[in-house]
């Protein structure tokens, strides 16, 4: 037989919640997904790591405490709170209005740089990281709860 076709196809997916205090924050979650890619039984594959929101991105990085504080300063650089956007501007706007709608166009310009999910390699049962690896959500608009999912793919 084949051995390839021997292999047992693994599909398995976890949704991780944390709470951020900041924006810009980056929330080293690399020991929760690494718990999600142990239970999932996969021993070669991919883990995606997908944020489920428009102000919240998924990056992989370096954790040291002044880079960090570095990348939240180029971040406010990069897009201020304090631009005028036309999605903050509640007299004009019309769509995607929700009761508790905030003026956060910063946080989705920033979001289009980062983006919404990394994708790690998987191998003997455990997430492929270089050295300085880490694995961030990236808080970009204010403090809450957010969902992120993590979906293993390989064989057992
Ligand atoms: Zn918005």
């Amino acid at each position: 037989m084949n051995p390839v076709l021997a292999l047992r196809p693994l599909v398995c997916q976890k949704t991780l919640r944390f709470v951020t205090e900041r924006a810009p924050q980056f929330l080293d979650i690399t020991e929760a997904v690494a718990q999600a890619v142990e239970e999932s039984g996969v021993r070669e594959g991919i883990a995606l790591v997908f944020s489920c929101h428009t102000t919240a991105a998924i990056r992989v990085n370096e954790n040291e405490p002044l880079l960090l504080r570095d990348l939240e300063e180029f971040l406010k650089r990069l897009a201020p709170r304090d631009l005028y956007y036309g999605h903050n501007d509640f007299s004009v706007r019309t769509h995607n209005m929700t009761p508790d709608e905030c003026p956060n166009a910063h946080a989705h310009c920033q979001h289009l740089l980062l983006g919404a999910s990394e994708t790690i390699p998987v191998a003997e049962g455990r997430l492929f990281l270089g050295r300085w690896q880490r694995i961030f959500l990236v808080e970009l608009d204010r403090p809450r709860e957010r969902e992120v999912l993590v979906r293993v793919i390989g064989h057992g």
